[in-house]
């Protein structure tokens, strides 16, 4: 039976040390840290994650500026608002929620981020290190294990979590395999795994045959399916939570794994 890996102990944890450097930046600075997030459209799921962002700023003293635009405003007016926020000294990370509508040209929007000022790491010239990956990271060492030589596998190839989780994983000495939608025989890789993080958003994509024993899993995925109850979701991961925990020593669960983690990683990007 595994460790299940609390990512809301986790991302409190990490919380508390930021309380310090946000307020060590007050004190510096004169004025507190901010973050400018913008919402396009009203995506009940974006909208939650809006609020979960905020919630965390305020328990940091972080100052949030939320921006909700309606979702046929053009490509044009986004990328203006950006520009706004790219030239305030009040404003230190800039944030733009995803999905974007499909009017729009996701990759432009977010180019239009200052380097700098791009938290979530997701444009090529963003100076940060997306916030999943970050989180990713964080939840492995947690469980203590050395990643020197150890075999991480990823299923998820995407620029936003599998592309830079490997480049981080391989920068702490991993040995890194990147599978994806066209991978051969994808469980005889993942079976090799000593580190396997799936960031797909299949539903039990990852059964405890994939799994090699005393491996740690980390379930980036999300999957979310209507519940019995009008109104009301039910979130997955990518993983067999209940038989893969038979077989991993680590696991993560969806939700309270890396989704918390994330948050916490996104605030300290805003303060770096
Ligand atoms: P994406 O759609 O850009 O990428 C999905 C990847 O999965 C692709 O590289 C694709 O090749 C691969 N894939 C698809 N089907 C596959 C299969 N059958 N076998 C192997 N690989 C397959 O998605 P993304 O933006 O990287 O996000 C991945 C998942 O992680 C989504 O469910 C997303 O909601 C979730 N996510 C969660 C957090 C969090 O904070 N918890 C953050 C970011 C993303």
């Amino acid at each position: 039976m595994s460790k299940i890996i609390d990512g809301r102990i986790i991302a409190e944890q990490i919380k508390a040390q930021l309380k310090q450097k946000a307020a060590n930046f007050e004190k510096e600075k004169g004025r507190k840290c901010g973050l400018a997030v913008i919402l396009v459209g009203n995506d009940p799921s974006s909208e939650i994650y809006v609020l979960n962002k905020i919630k965390a700023c305020e328990q940091v003293g972080i100052n949030s500026f939320v921006h909700t635009l309606k979702s046929n405003v053009s490509q044009e007016e986004v990328c203006i608002l950006v520009n706004t926020f790219n030239n305030s000294q009040d404003v230190d990370g800039i944030l733009v929620q995803l999905p974007l509508p499909e009017h729009m040209d996701q990759a432009k929007i977010l180019e239009c981020i200052s380097p700098k000022k791009d938290v979530d790491g997701f444009s090529p010239a963003s100076k940060h290190i997306p916030c999943t990956a970050l989180a990713c990271l964080e939840l492995i060492k947690s469980t203590g294990a050395s990643l020197e030589g150890a075999h991480a596998v990823i299923i998820g190839r995407s620029h936003i979590v599998g592309r830079p989780v490997a480049k981080l994983l391989l920068d702490h000495d991993c040995t890194v395999t990147i599978t994806h939608s066209k991978t051969r025989d994808l469980a005889t890789l993942t079976r090799q795994a000593d580190i396997l993080i799936s960031a797909v958003g299949k539903k039990e994509l990852v059964t405890a045959k994939m799994v090699k024993r005393g491996a740690i899993v980390i379930d980036v995925g999300i999957t979310r399916q209507r519940d019995v109850v009008p109104n009301r979701f039910k979130i997955f991961g990518d993983v067999d939570f209940d038989r893969v925990k038979k077989v991993a020593s680590h696991i993560t669960p969806v939700p309270g794994g890396v989704g918390p983690v994330t948050i916490a990683m996104l605030l300290s990007n805003v303060l770096s």
